[in-house]
């Protein structure tokens, strides 16, 4: 039997990045995967094609709606939808070798099949030709990831009542859609589909779309959504759902209580994901799972069993790619005897919609709930130079800072590529910045990130530069 002092199970960016650090702390380690392609979620099914998606369908968006304003006349543009696929499909392969590879470069020994632990030190590897592999080791991770929830009443199909998964590889471009939750899946694959001129509905169980991000955003975010002919359903409580070859109709009820019917090709349901830990054996190893399905760890990511760890979305906590590196990274320190830390309150996070919205910290919502004293700084980016080149002007940077000591709190942003400007917030906040540090600090002009060095001074004084 081959003997490891570490294997990790899922290659997801928690358990891939988890098993490079192993590799490179000096563990013999392996790593099991139950599909062929490496990546898990986030590069097959996940992160990686919808952002591929995204960018393709904003291109066509753009020459439709914007190119002429810029003086380019680019007529009679057709849509591709199996090529559009394809592409995100040669960008998911391309990306998930560049894994096999950094297993290959790390000395990590991959195995493919279904694990399922036998003991605290020992686990079996169910390969699709049904052979069975049988593989100990000193320490194991759980990196199995999670995957989509549903709703009791209703069935996904994978025709018609569809989870992302399928969103994300559809034979036909939809002539309309219904998406039931206005999350963060909700908001990317309904920008996606709206681009390409389907008509979307969106039915969200809240009163507002991406509910826990500051309400600001969602306010904006509607907004620009509904430039896309969007249309948003609140307050609903969906009720069941029919289809058939042709199409789904969905039944919900509104706050009043009132019934009311939905039609479209196809229904997306993205309500939320919920851990996966399906068949892996968790009670012959000592693992204990909370009343929501995940697993329990101690603040070492420690399982109930002492030499088992888990990360990502399989424990509590965002369920996001960046937060299951960070935790991949940490366990395998932790191993090495190390003392790493992770700073859960400024992991950002990021909706890929167009324009973008990133955050982090707390929003406004939490400073008073809290009883936390602060001030505000907002700059419209319909403000800023480089946005007006761009013709980007929806949106804005929101700055909260501490009312006393100006340190900043929360940074709160929607526009264009915010999803990378946001990381100088994170880094101001993990050096506990001031808002009046991010105003001192040199902006290349014209850049997006100067909307942030004027909200930051708006913050710190209640007065602009350029405003
Ligand atoms: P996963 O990526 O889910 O990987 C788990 C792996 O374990 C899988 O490959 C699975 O096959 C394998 N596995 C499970 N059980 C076993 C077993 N018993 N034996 C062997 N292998 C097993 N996050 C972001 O940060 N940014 C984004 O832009 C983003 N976009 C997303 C878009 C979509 C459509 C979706 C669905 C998710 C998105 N996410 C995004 C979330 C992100 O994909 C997850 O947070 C991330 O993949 C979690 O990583 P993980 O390593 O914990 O698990
Ligand atoms: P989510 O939690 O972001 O959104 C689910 C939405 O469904 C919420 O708005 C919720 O109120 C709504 N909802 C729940 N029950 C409902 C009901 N019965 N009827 C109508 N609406 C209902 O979850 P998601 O969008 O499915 O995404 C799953 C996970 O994947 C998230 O945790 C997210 O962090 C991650 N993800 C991240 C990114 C990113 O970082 N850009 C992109 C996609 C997914």
């Amino acid at each position: 039997m081959n003997s490891y002092d570490v294997i990790v199970i899922g290659s997801g960016p928690g358990g891939y990045v988890s098993a490079i650090r192993c590799a490179q702390l000096g563990f013999k380690t392996a790593i099991v995967e139950r599909y062929k392609s490496l990546g898990g979620t986030c590069l097959n099914v996940g992160c990686i094609p919808s952002k591929a998606l995204l960018d393709s369908s904003e291109h066509y968006h753009l020459a439709q709606h914007h190119f002429k304003t810029h003086g380019i006349n680019a007529e009679s543009i057709q849509i591709n939808f199996k090529q559009m696929i394809q592409r995100k499909s040669d960008v998911v392969s391309q990306t998930a070798d560049g894994v096999r590879y950094l297993m290959k470069k790390n000395k990590i020994d991959t195995y493919h099949g279904h694990g399922s632990f036998l003991s605290s030190t020992k686990i079996a590897v169910a390969g699709d030709d049904h052979s069975t592999t049988e593989l100990e080791a000193k320490y194991f991770i759980i990196a199995t990831g999670s995957k989509p929830s549903t709703l009791p009443n209703i069935t996904i199909d994978k025709k018609r009542i569809i989870t992302s998964t399928e969103a994300l590889s559809l034979g036909e471009l939809p002539k309309s859609m219904i998406v039931i939750g206005g999350g963060v899946i909700g908001c990317e694959l309904a920008s996606v589909y709206a681009r390409l001129g389907t008509r979307v509905q969106i039915i969200e169980y809240m009163d507002g779309l991406i509910p826990g991000m500051d309400k600001d955003l969602a306010a904006e975010l509607q907004k620009v959504m509904k430039k896309l002919n969007v249309d948003f359903y609140f307050n609903q409580k969906v009720t069941g759902a029919i289809s058939d070859e042709d199409g789904v109709i969905i039944t919900a009820n509104d706050k009043d209580n009132k019934e009311q019917t939905f039609s479209a090709d196809y229904c997306l349901v993205a309500v939320g994901r919920r851990a996966y830990t399906d068949n892996l054996g968790l009670n012959a190893a000592g693992v204990s799972l909370d009343e929501r399905g995940k697993v329990i760890v101690d603040e070492q990511l420690k399982t109930t069993a002492p030499n088992i760890y888990a990360i990502g979305d399989v424990i509590r906590g965002a369920m996001l790619a960046h937060k299951a590196e960070e935790e991949g990274v940490f366990v395998a320190e932790v191993l090495a005897g190390k003392k790493p830390h992770i700073h859960y309150h400024l992991i950002p996070g990021v909706v890929y919609t167009w324009p973008e919205v990133a955050a982090v910290g707390y929003t406004e919502q939490q400073l008073i709930e809290k009883n936390i004293a602060y001030k505000k700084g907002s700059y419209p980016f319909k403000a800023l130079g480089r946005a007006r080149a761009a013709m980007e002007s929806d949106g804005f940077v929101k700055i909260l800072a501490d009312q006393e000591t100006d340190e900043v709190l929360g940074v709160h942003m929607i526009g264009p590529r915010v999803a990378d400007v946001i990381a100088e917030a994170v880094v101001a906040m993990e050096f506990r910045a001031s808002a009046e540090d991010l105003f001192r600090i040199s902006h290349a002009h014209p850049t997006f990130a100067e909307a942030v060095k004027e909200a930051a001074i708006i913050a710190s004084e209640g007065r602009g530069i350029n405003i």
